[in-house]
């Protein structure tokens, strides 16, 4: 398994934001990861990237124990955070060399990134100037950077136009090919085009955890469901 959580708790003062929460994605997965704002996505997704701890619980990324070596974990973790926090002064080649660094890749994939996630005809531009579909594509190959075997996204389409958003997630779709894929949203579209599976968490807990194709075979349509489930 890429990623497994076995009743993973974690509390915020007296608010419980995940409650026991398992699951388990093999490699290759594409999983769309649904919920209400405050259902606790982004608290699991910070969790499993070992940038928050668990109060109970035990994640496994890529066979390992996240707490026996969470800078080995990071490095074959890639992770854009919700709001996507870029440094907005920096050109985007500066930004990539700093991230490469972090990661100790060669330089070489900086020119790479840059031509993978279509950012040549702005390559000059500081990250301040940059639209939001294109500052999206930075933190895309920030996170891409060093090959992650895992990719955790939490909502990369959110704020996006319409044509942005078809960029970008063919961009996902291309870039996640041969990766497990977590990627959280609100669009249940999207979860239709570029998902295998779909988890739904509410309250903290998991509410549902299906194959796409399973849904279609069942003939159950997403939204409908999500709504039944969360509401
Ligand atoms: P989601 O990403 O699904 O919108 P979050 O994981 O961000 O949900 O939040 C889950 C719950 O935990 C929410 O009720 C939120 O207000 C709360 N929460 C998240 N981060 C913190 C924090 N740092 N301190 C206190 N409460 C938090
Ligand atoms: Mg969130």
């Amino acid at each position: 398994m890429s990623i497994e959580v076995n009743k993973v708790s974690k509390y915020y003062g007296q608010q419980a934001a995940l409650k026991e929460v398992s699951l388990s994605i093999k490699e290759g997965d594409v999983v769309g990861f649904l919920g209400p704002n405050g259902a606790g996505k982004s608290t699991l997704m910070k969790i499993i990237c070992c940038y928050l701890s668990k109060d109970e619980g035990e994640v496994n990324v890529c066979g390992q124990n996240i707490k026996d070596n969470p800078i080995e974990t990071k490095s074959k973790i890639g992770y854009l955070p919700e709001h996507n926090p870029l440094y907005t002064d920096m050109y985007i080649k500066e930004y990539l060399a700093f991230v490469a660094g972090i990661y100790g890749v060669s330089k070489n994939r900086i020119e790479e990134m840059i031509s993978i996630t279509g950012l040549e005809k702005e390559q000059h531009k500081k990250i301040s100037q940059l639209s939001k579909g294109y500052r999206q594509r930075v933190g895309l190959a920030a996170a891409l950077i060093h090959d992650p075997e895992v990719l955790i996204l939490d909502e990369p389409t959110t704020g996006l136009d319409p044509n942005q958003l078809v960029e970008i997630r063919n961009l996902i779709k291309d870039s996640g090919k041969n990766k497990t894929v977590l990627l959280s949203t609100h669009i249940m579209q999207e979860v239709d085009r570029i998902c295998n599976r779909v988890i739904i968490i509410n309250k903290g807990q998991i509410v549902a955890d299906k194959t796409m194709v399973q849904l279609r075979a069942d003939n159950i349509d997403l939204e409908s469901y999500f709504q039944d489930l969360t509401k």
